[in-house]
């Protein structure tokens, strides 16, 4: 699976977050507004200098940055077995991915249904066999993510764990099976399942990471918050987005599996390296 963004993803994003027009980048690092904007939408690769002054004038990593625009970015995609725990990975039309991840007892959660079309098949992969769901996880409140919730919920009768901040699309669904946290996250354990709640907001105000710890290790889903080697945008504040990249899941241990929303999965230690949002 290829990477969800390209360098031009990374640097339009980092400049819209900062709240800077092209001219001022322009200024800032004297590229040609018009070389800018081709750099944006990738039809111009950047030289070293310009990728240099770039990461100084947007607050990015130079290297990590570098090995972007170059296209030098190994991403693992895996694992698919974190400690005893295993994680099954259904994606979207859109495509954005949903995940179940299961305990060895068969004890299981689902974490982004995005989409009605992908709930027969997470509902029968999560109830086969010895495996049976105990909740729904929502890392964030847009439709890619949470589509397909309320559907999946009237068909497991499973409470849906999702920030107070987020629920705006969960409307059609009664608030009695809604598990609300709010800041800081809350923890959670059923049966030999056990996660809690890292709140990382800046893609939206109540953007969660659910992580699941096991054996020294641990599977984080993050949504949209962070992806392998860059990031979603921070439309809820793109200040507070930098923090929970950089002191929120940036700090979580080196092993600690990320699944995002979109493109491959990959590992705090590997973000460490290669994310351009993150420091050294
Ligand atoms: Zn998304």
């Amino acid at each position: 699976m290829g990477l969800e963004d390209e360098f031009g993803d990374v640097i339009r994003k980092a400049r819209t977050g900062t709240g800077l027009e092209m001219a001022d980048v322009s200024a800032m690092t004297g590229i040609p507004e018009r070389d800018l904007r081709s750099m944006e939408v990738y039809t111009r690769r950047p030289t070293p200098d310009e990728v240099t002054a770039l990461a100084h004038a947007l607050d990015l990593r130079a290297p990590a940055l570098s090995a972007l625009a170059n296209e030098a970015i190994e991403v693992a995609d895996g694992p698919w077995t974190v400690g005893d725990l295993t994680v099954h990975r259904v994606t979207t039309g859109y495509p954005s991915h949903c995940y179940v991840i299961v305990a060895p007892s068969g004890t299981c959660a689902i974490i982004d249904p995005g989409d009605d079309a992908i709930v027969d098949e997470v509902a029968s992969y999560a109830t086969s066999g010895r495996r049976h769901p105990v909740a729904i996880l929502v890392t964030h409140g847009h439709h890619d993510h949470d589509g397909g919730v309320a559907r999946l919920q009237r068909r497991l009768s499973v409470p849906v764990h999702v920030h107070e901040a987020d629920t705006g699309n969960l409307t059609n669904l009664d608030t009695s099976v809604l598990r609300l946290h709010g800041d800081p996250g809350r923890r959670y354990g059923i049966e030999d399942l056990e996660w809690h709640a890292l709140p990382t907001p800046g893609h939206t105000a109540g953007s969660t990471t659910w992580v699941f710890p096991s054996a020294g290790v641990g599977a984080a889903f993050c949504g949209d918050t962070m992806f392998a080697a860059s990031a979603g945008n921070g439309r809820a504040g793109y200040t507070r987005h930098l923090t929970s990249l950089r002191e929120a899941i940036g700090t979580l241990p080196p092993a600690t599996v990320l699944y995002p929303g979109h493109g491959p999965a990959t590992s705090v230690a590997a973000e460490r390296r290669h994310n351009p949002f993150l420091r050294d």
